[in-house]
C-alpha cells in the first residue's frame, strides 16, 4: 500500500532505504531469513543493534533526551517499514520497547541514567518475568513473593515462558509485595540481576524445536529496594502501561507484506501438479489475495493509530485489535508457506542454527526447510502478549461497550 508522503518524509524514507542497502550486514540478513523462531538469536540481533546504535537509530522510538531519535510517529513507522522490506531482523523488544519506556516514565533519575544507556549499548540484555505457572491471562493472580528485609527484597517463586532468559543478564519482574488486599494492589515492579545465586533457568523447547522460552526459578534472590521501579504496589499500573506498548509498539503489516511477497515469488517456481506453476492456480491466487487484503486492512489501522499518536492521543484498546489481526494473519501466512512446498514443507529439522557454515542441508530449499518450524512457532502469536480471547474481551469491553 502506498501513502502519499510529504517531500521531507519521502527524503527521510529514502535516507533509511539507502542506509539499509549499505549497512545491513549480509550475515544478519541471511540469519534473519533463516530464523524460524519469533525472536532472532543474539548473534544476529546484537550485531544489528550495534550497527543501528552506531548510527544513532537504535532508540528510534525513544525521546531524544535519553539517546533516542526523537522521530515523529510517521518517521518511526517508515523506519520499521523499510527495515521489514529490507529483510532486517526484528529488534529485540524486551529492553528497547518494553522496559525502557517503563524506566523513563516511572523510574527515578538515577535509574534512567544507569539503565537506559546500557540498553542502547547492548551491555544489558533483558527478559520479561511476568507469567507464572497458573498466572498468564489472569496475571494479577501472580504469586512470586518479594519480602522486604532492610534495604533489600528477598524474592521467591517461579516465572514461566520467559523469552531469552538464557541470554539475559537482567529481568524486569512483577512480584507480590502484599498478599492481603485486592490482588492488583499488592504487585510491585523489580529490576533483577540474573547473574546471582538463587536464579536458575530451565529451557522449554517450542513445538518447532527452538530454545526460545524458559522457566525461571527464584530462590531467596536478593534485590536492592533501589531496583524497584515506582512505588511499592504500583506494579499493576506499570504492567498495564507496558502491555499496551507490547501489543501496539510495532507495525506488523510491512513484515507480513514482505513475507507474502517472498511466498508469491517462490510460487512461480513451484509446480501445481497439473503441469503448470502454483502461482497460476486459481485457489492459490484467491488465498493470496485474501491475505493481501487482510494485511492492507491491518496497515490502514496501524496508520490510523499512528495518526492518533501524532495528535498526542493514546492508542488505547486499538492496540488489542492490531495484536489480534496481526497474530491471525501471521499464522495464516505461515500456513500458506507450508502449503507452498508440498511434502518438502513438512520437513521438521531440529538442528540449529539454520544459517551459517554448519547449517544442515535442506530438502528442496532453505525456505522449504523453514516452513514447518516457522508455522509451529507462530502458533505462539495468538498466545503471547495476551491471548486472542483476552484481546477480544478487551475490545468487547472497551470498544463495543459490551
Ligand atoms: C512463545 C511465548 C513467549 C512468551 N514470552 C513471555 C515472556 O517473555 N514473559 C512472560 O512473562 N510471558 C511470556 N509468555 C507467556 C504469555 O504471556 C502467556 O502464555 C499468556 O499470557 C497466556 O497465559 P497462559 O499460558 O497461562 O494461558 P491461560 O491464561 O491459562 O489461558 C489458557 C486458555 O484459556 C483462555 N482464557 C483465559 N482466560 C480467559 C478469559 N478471561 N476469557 C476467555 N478465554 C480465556 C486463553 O485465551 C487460552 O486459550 C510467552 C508465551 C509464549 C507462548
Amino acid at each position: 500500500m502506498d501513502i502519499e508522503l510529504s517531500p521531507a518524509d519521502a527524503a527521510f524514507r529514502d535516507e533509511v532505504r539507502a542506509f539499509l542497502a549499505e549497512k545491513l550486514p549480509k550475515a544478519v540478513h541471511e540469519g534473519s531469513a533463516a530464523t524460524p523462531s519469533v525472536f532472532v538469536e543474539p548473534d544476529i540481533g546484537q550485531v544489528w543493534n550495534a550497527v543501528l546504535h552506531e548510527k544513532g537509530w537504535l532508540g528510534y522510538q525513544w525521546p531524544k533526551e535519553y539517546g533516542g531519535t526523537g522521530w515523529t510517529p510517521l518517521q518511526r513507522y517508515l523506519f520499521e517499514k523499510e527495515c521489514a522490506l529490507a529483510g532486517a531482523p526484528n529488534l529485540t523488544v524486551l529492553g528497547l520497547k518494553l522496559v525502557a519506556p517503563v524506566i523513563w516514565t516511572f523510574g527515578r533519575e538515577d535509574q534512567k541514567h544507569y539503565y537506559l544507556p546500557r540498553i542502547l549499548s547492548g551491555e544489558d540484555y533483558w527478559c520479561q518475568g511476568f507469567s507464572e505457572p497458573g498466572s498468564g491471562s489472569d496475571l494479577a493472580s501472580l504469586q512470586c513473593r518479594a519480602v522486604l528485609d532492610g534495604d533489600r527484597y528477598v524474592v521467591n517463586g517461579s516465572k514461566i515462558w520467559t523469552t531469552h532468559a538464557h541470554h539475559a543478564n537482567k529481568m524486569f519482574c512483577l512480584v507480590r509485595t502484599d498478599a492481603t488486599g485486592r490482588k492488583q494492589a499488592g504487585i510491585s515492579f523489580l529490576l533483577i540481576d540474573m547473574n546471582q545465586p538463587g536464579i536458575s533457568v530451565r529451557p522449554i523447547l517450542t513445538l518447532g524445536g527452538d530454545h526460545e522460552v524458559n522457566q525461571v526459578f527464584l530462590e531467596d534472590v536478593s534485590v536492592p529496594v533501589s531496583d524497584r521501579v515506582g512505588e511499592e504496589g504500583q506494579g499493576w499500573a506499570i504492567a498495564k502501561f507496558l502491555l499496551e506498548n507490547e501489543r501496539g509498539g510495532s507495525c506488523h503489516a510491512p513484515k507480513l507484506s514482505y513475507d507474502l511477497d517472498q511466498i508469491e515469488a517462490l510460487a512461480k517456481d513451484q509446480p501445481d501438479g497439473r503441469g503448470g506453476a502454483l502461482s497460476d492456480d486459481r485457489d492459490w491466487r484467491r488465498r493470496l489475495a485474501k491475505l493481501r487484503i487482510g494485511v492492507q486492512s491491518l496497515e490502514m489501522i496501524e496508520l490510523k493509530i499512528i495518526s492518533e499518536i501524532a495528535k498526542g492521543r493514546a492508542p488505547g484498546p486499538q492496540t488489542s485489535l492490531t495484536k489480534l489481526l496481526a497474530s491471525n494473519l501471521r499464522q495464516d501466512i505461515d500456513l500458506l508457506a507450508v502449503d507452498l512446498f508440498g511434502p518438502a514443507g513438512l520437513q521438521l529439522e531440529l538442528a540449529r542454527p539454520l544459517y551459517g557454515d554448519n547449517a544442515p542441508d535442506p530438502l528442496l530449499s532453505r525456505a522449504a526447510q523453514l516452513a514447518s518450524p516457522r508455522y509451529l512457532n507462530s502458533r505462539a502469536w495468538t498466545i503471547f502478549g495476551g491471548t486472542n480471547e483476552v484481546q477480544a474481551n478487551i475490545i468487547a469491553r472497551s470498544v463495543l461497550g459490551l
